[in-house]
């Protein structure tokens, strides 16, 4: 079987965002990349998560042309290929609707940095991107989704802000591999609800500031971190 560790993998991402509670049915779509071979493996279009085996993951490669697989992929393939090829150090991408990130998403709001555990994961607000214009939603609509993601991100490291709430839609998240993608979503969908609550406690609730903010990213991320164990191999 092609790609059979990533395949595994991926199926894990995704069993990850049903067991954390991010989809229902058969939304949601995590997938990962083969970056020597140029090949990405994404869940299957509709099928049953409890349903899914490693050999009905479908891999791609960047053209958005099936190789290997018997099912259709996911019917957001095409915004995943053009995260993986527009942000070269991605390893992992993870689409849900989870609920409190897609509130955010749909009330067109950026996510603001409240907290310590935001702090941790994202350097910075979670930004949201534009809405789709007629023609893009009528023309390659799945791929200008993507182009729209990394538009946001022209003067923001999406290595900082591993996500994005795509205007009237939904997240999507990514990281380092696929398992890092849907940790990152099952992490924005717990923030996004505790931002909610915060503003629900107090409207007029302040974002964290740029000290602390810097601080408990920085200690996770980059050159000096020093959360966590040193890691010996
Ligand atoms: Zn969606």
């Amino acid at each position: 079987m092609l790609l059979k560790s990533l395949r595994e993998e991926v199926l894990d991402a995704n069993l990850e965002l049903v067991r954390r509670g991010l989809v229902l049915y058969t939304f949601g779509n995590a997938s990962g990349i083969d970056r020597a071979q140029g090949l990405v493996a994404i869940k299957p279009s509709g099928v049953p998560y409890e349903d899914l085996t490693p050999v009905h993951i479908v891999i791609s490669d960047l053209s958005g042309k099936i190789v290997d697989g018997n099912l259709r992929a996911s019917s957001d393939l095409a915004t995943h290929l053009e995260l993986y090829k527009q942000f070269p150090n991605i390893g992992g991408v993870a689409h849900t609707h989870s609920e409190y990130a897609t509130a955010w998403a749909q009330a067109e709001k950026p996510i603001p940095c409240f907290g310590t555990t935001h702090a941790d994961y994202f350097h910075g607000s979670v930004p949201v991107t534009e809405r789709l214009s007629t023609s893009e939603i009528e023309g390659d609509y799945e791929q200008e989704t993507g182009s729209a993601i990394v538009r946001t991100f022209k003067r923001v490291d999406p290595a900082a802000i591993p996500a994005v709430l795509v205007a009237g839609h939904a997240p999507f998240c990514w990281g380092k591999t696929a398992a890092e993608a849907a940790h990152n979503a099952v992490i924005l969908e717990y923030v996004a609800r505790m931002a909610y609550h915060t503003l629900l406690v107090n409207a007029e609730s302040q974002p964290l500031t740029r000290e602390l903010h810097d601080k408990h990213f920085l200690r996770k991320h980059g050159r000096n971190a020093y959360y966590g164990q040193v890691k010996t191999q």
